[in-house]
């Protein structure tokens, strides 16, 4: 039974966030859910995140952004829970532009969210996980950290400095049992590819071996297979969850 094992997870009420959520509230695990709209209904997210299971789950809003706020939210995961297993770093987002384009605001900002934010919730978890001497990290990054992707340059170099983060925490932290790997999806169906015409996937879907985008629950799987207590001798690695596009 994993019942008093705890997962925070950031960008969880919506997307692969909440599937990750719902993943790992299945197994039994007490939830910590980090979002930042004020749009979000709670009561609704939190119903189908338990779908049944009797799991505590606290959510916290916080713009990952802001190191002091991410301290408080750990520092109040802490005080509900009394130790954090698994973090899982989700929250995202894309302003996507050809560099000619671009924005430096936008460029900041997608760095900003993605990779800093990244940094400021681990910075803020890892004492407890080293004090507990365990602990799981899964990053999700994107396979466009690893091939680029035109229209994409800041997006891009945010995820791949996720792959770069990820593999050099895990060198350091090993030694305290912190195991620490990234998620790299291809195309997966949410909020966030929505925005797509139906032409412009067709046409990545002609590029993915298994002909389709993915679905979050597919994404979760593989979180969960990194982040869970079976995982006892994987870290430092990246898994790509994309189809067969990227090999
Ligand atoms: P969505 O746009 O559906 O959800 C994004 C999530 O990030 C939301 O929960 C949102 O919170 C949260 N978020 C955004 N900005 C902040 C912030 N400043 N502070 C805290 N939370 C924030 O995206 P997806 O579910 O599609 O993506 C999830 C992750 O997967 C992202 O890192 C994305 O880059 C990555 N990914 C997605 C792919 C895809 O095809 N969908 C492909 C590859 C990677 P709120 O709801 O409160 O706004």
């Amino acid at each position: 039974m994993n019942e008093n094992n705890v997962a925070l997870i950031t960008g969880g009420t919506r997307g692969i966030g909440k599937a990750i959520a719902q993943r790992f509230a299945r197994e039994g695990y007490n939830l910590v859910i980090n979002y930042v709209s004020d749009k979000t209904d709670l009561k609704k997210v939190e119903e189908e995140i338990k779908q049944g299971k009797d799991i505590k789950i606290t959510f916290i809003k916080t713009d990952v952004t802001n190191m002091q706020d991410c301290e408080s939210m750990v520092k109040k995961a802490i005080e509900v829970n009394g130790k954090i297993d698994v973090l899982v770093n989700n929250a995202g987002i894309t302003k996507d532009n050809l560099l000619m384009r671009m924005s430096e605001e936008d460029f900041d900002r997608v760095i900003e969210v993605n990779l800093k934010g990244t940094f400021n919730v681990t910075k803020n978890v890892i004492p407890y996980m080293m004090k507990q001497r365990k602990g799981r990290i899964v990053n999700i990054s994107s396979v466009v950290g690893v091939s680029g992707n035109a229209g994409q340059c800041n997006y891009s170099a945010s995820k791949a400095g996720i792959i770069g983060f990820t593999k050099s925490i895990a060198k350091e932290l090993a030694s305290r049992n912190i195991l620490s790997n990234a998620i790299a999806p291809g195309f997966i169906e949410t909020d966030m590819t929505s925005v797509l015409t139906d032409a412009v996937k067709e046409n990545i879907n002609i590029q993915i071996p298994l002909k389709k985008m993915g679905t979050a629950e597919e994404v979760a799987n593989a979180v969960y297979f990194l982040g869970g207590e079976e995982n006892t001798y994987i870290t430092g690695q990246v898994l790509n969850v994309d189809g067969g596009m990227l090999m």
